[in-house]
């Protein structure tokens, strides 16, 4: 059974796009450290890169080529300045000369050496890239990685890394998750939270938690607090910080922490705390379009769904949660991600959007509900129907771009997961007619009926309805 942390799901990234920025950046720093683990590195005289599939369609759009460059420079894309992105990348184009993994200058001319292959897809997944490194005797050594989705990324031809440990509660379904919550008398987050005990101290548990609730708050702060027109060449002007000022409305405040002060104060009525989730999810994903540091959960596209919907549970139902509840959610999102990717996909590229959007509002759904006093079997069903009115969703970035229809798109997951969460905990899961473990298999067929127009390739929907007009910058 495979073994998936709350901490692969949700985690700490960089905008746009974890499929096809921050798995391509891996993928390139992988490759390089077979090299040195394997002893031709210092011998490389020359590397190329050629994207494949989606990356090739959708890769300027989301930056592949950028994440790759840097991941060759030895970048790592978790602790990047992401202020300093646009000019370490403007200087290894402008020379034609990159630093191999932080350690070898090679010349590299990005117009020649990284390639955009259109023409060719692999049937492992669409997401394909090969290296290519030519070495000084002459010898040339080829390797293929796929980017399958959340940052996650697999080496053709290996098996992978399994951990050997046993999770006390192994869980592959809601079936498995429910029974072990029943059998235990315990919620999902004390069983999520047992499991996470075999990688990590409880202390640690705690401290990466918290650590991703803060980098929630910083990336939904600037987000809020930072206007402009979002790059790509789109024209798309941000919009989250004019809705703060309004909803705001003259609010005083000074720093991050009076702002969440400010905000635990406001007491919106109800379309304004529409308002309100909608914003934060926006901000958050205006930050992840402008390769901003953000949590990706389960991806990038999606990352602010998770957000929106834990600070409106932190902010306007608790009135100020503990730190505490706060762990509880993301817990409970990190397991609901899991099964997800276990029984589906999180790749917008085999699934559409209902793998990206769709699955974040799951597992924010089910989250929400646990943290609102809903009974394991709500939880479930808070996450089912979420995924239910997510069914089919296509992928259809405009320009490659994810802007459109993403960032609007992450408003209308979280405001449909505290739809779901409502329904859930006012209904009897003994009378749901369909399951969790149902939907996550009825989204998987789904995914493999819908045509590849719709995958993260902009060929079709609105990437080739909506008339645009890309300025390059
Ligand atoms: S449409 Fe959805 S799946 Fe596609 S890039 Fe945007 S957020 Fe991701």
């Amino acid at each position: 059974m495979e073994q998936i942390s709350v901490f692969d799901i949700i985690k700490i990234g960089i905008g746009p796009s974890s499929s096809h920025t921050m798995g391509p950046w891996k993928a390139a720093q992988l490759s390089l450290q077979e090299a040195l683990q394997d002893g031709w590195f210092a011998a490389i005289q020359r590397v190329r890169v050629e994207l494949l599939g989606s990356l090739a369609k959708t890769g300027k759009g989301h930056g592949t080529d950028i994440a790759v460059i840097l991941g060759l420079n030895g970048e790592d894309h978790t602790t990047i300045d992401t202020n300093e992105i646009g000019e370490k990348v403007r200087i290894i184009k402008s020379t034609a000369a990159l630093n191999l993994a932080g350690q070898k200058p090679l010349p590299f001319d990005a117009d020649k050496d990284l390639i955009f292959n259109f023409r060719e897809s692999l049937d492992f997944h669409p997401n394909g890239m090969r290296f290519r490194y030519e070495l000084a005797d002459g010898q040339v050594i080829e390797q293929t990685y796929f980017s399958i989705g959340g940052g996650f990324v697999l080496k053709a031809d290996e098996e992978p890394a399994r951990d050997a440990r046993r999770l006390p509660y192994p869980c592959q379904s809601g079936a498995d998750l429910a029974a072990h919550c029943q059998k235990k008398n315990s919620t999902i987050s004390e069983i999520v939270f047992e499991n996470e005990k075999t990688w990590r101290s409880e202390a640690a548990i705690h401290e990466e938690l918290d650590l991703i609730w803060q980098a929630m708050i910083a990336c939904v702060y600037r987000g809020c607090h930072t206007q402009g027109i979002l790059p790509g060449g789109l024209n798309v002007r941000r919009r989250a910080a004019g809705l703060n000022a309004k909803l705001f409305d003259g609010a005083q405040y000074h720093s991050i922490a009076t702002w969440l002060d400010a905000l635990v104060a406001a007491r919106p009525v109800f379309h304004e705390t529409l308002k309100w989730v909608s914003c934060i999810a926006i901000a958050a994903n205006e930050e992840n379009a402008s390769f901003g540091r953000i949590v990706t959960a389960p991806t990038n596209g999606a990352s602010g769904v998770l957000p929106a919907v834990l600070f409106y549970f932190y902010c306007f139902c608790k009135r100020r949660a503990t730190m505490e509840d706060v762990r509880r959610f993301l817990l409970v999102a990190g397991e609901f991600g899991s099964i997800f990717k276990k029984g589906a996909t999180i790749s917008g590229a085999l699934g559409g959007c209902q793998a990206e959007i769709g699955v974040s509002s799951a597992m924010a759904a089910g989250a929400l509900t646990e943290c609102l006093g809903g009974s394991v079997g709500q939880a479930l069903m808070a996450a089912e129907i979420a995924m239910e009115h997510h069914l089919g969703l296509t992928c259809d970035p405009v320009a490659g771009l994810v802007q459109i229809p993403c960032i609007e798109r992450n408003s209308m997951g979280a405001i449909k997961a505290i739809t779901a969460a409502n329904i859930a905990l006012e209904s009897d899961p003994a009378e749901a007619k369909v399951s969790l473990d149902s939907i996550i298999g009825t989204m998987w067929a789904t995914a493999q009926d819908m045509h590849s127009k719709y995958k993260e390739t902009s060929e079709g929907g609105l990437a080739v309805h909506v008339p645009v007009n890309v300025v390059d910058c």
